[in-house]
């Protein structure tokens, strides 16, 4: 399928970044002893969290529902909610809060590490990751399955065949399996540059998902607001208050981003 044509969120008329929602972005949910990456939340400290959403009349969706709603103003009230790594404990521990509250996510999986775990991270606990029929079962729940690539590999200063096979195969890895399309994909580390957006976006995704705002910033490089377990409600209020503000500040059509030889920038 061929790429959109580069649009940002900030060129889009109806989707400029002032009206960007907010997203939040997690990975796992469990019990823990250790956590040095501050990857995971509590199971009661979730619960909270989604509690907290709530009991503001807020609904969180994943993020491809979230920019189909946006895209047509009917975004109020709507909050992306993401999961990074594909954790196997999003099955027992986050799906059933999700579906108290009637809430959808995106789970971003990687799609040549299914079954295994948390390599990648060469300190703290293992932690599994999903297998594929784990991932099947999350999307007939209603959770959308997007890519956080083939490895788990920081994208940024990729030559341009790793490129490739991180998005492109990813994407066809994870559409076998879960029998639907794959729109969305999470940068690995939030590790992103100019290359790496037009890799995802020439691989047919619809949407990325970043970490922080740059200059990259755009559909193919939202930002989103980390949640993590130390996060009570009235952290919750200031970091939306603080996002909203940051958003604010970046409304109004932005240049579009230039290709940068140098390999590595953005790189975290
Ligand atoms: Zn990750």
């Amino acid at each position: 399928m061929a790429a959109e044509p580069a649009t940002t969120i900030a060129a889009a008329p109806s989707l400029r970044l002032h009206r960007a929602p907010w997203t939040l972005m997690y990975h796992s949910v469990d019990h823990y002893r250790e956590d040095p990456h501050l990857l995971t939340v509590r199971p009661d400290r979730f619960a909270a969290q989604m509690r907290w959403l709530h009991r503001r009349g807020l609904c969180a969706v994943g993020v491809a529902e979230l920019l189909r709603a946006a895209q047509t103003g009917r975004d109020a009230g709507l909050v992306g909610l993401t999961f990074d790594d594909g954790y196997a404990d999003f099955l027992g521990r986050a799906l059933p809060v999700l579906r108290a509250y009637g809430f959808g996510a995106a789970l971003y999986v990687v799609a040549d590490r299914l079954g295994r775990d948390n390599a990648w991270d060469r300190d703290g606990p293992r932690k599994p990751l999903l297998t594929a029929d784990q991932v099947r079962e999350a999307a007939a729940a209603g959770i959308e399955i997007g890519s956080h690539g083939l490895t788990h590999t920081a994208l940024a200063g990729l030559p341009a065949a790793t490129l490739t096979a991180e998005t492109t195969r990813s994407r066809e890895i994870l559409e076998r399996i879960t029998g639907g399309p794959v729109t969305g994909f999470c940068y690995p580390y939030g590790s992103v540059d100019s290359r790496a957006v037009a890799a995802v976006r020439d691989a047919g995704y619809d949407y990325a998902c970043a970490v922080e705002r740059s200059p990259l910033t755009g559909r193919h490089a939202m930002p989103r607001c980390y949640v993590g377990d130390r996060d009570t409600g009235w952290r919750l209020h200031a970091k939306r208050v603080r996002d909203r503000a940051r958003s604010l500040r970046s409304r109004g059509p932005q240049p579009q981003p230039q290709p940068q030889p140098e390999p590595g920038s953005g790189r975290r």
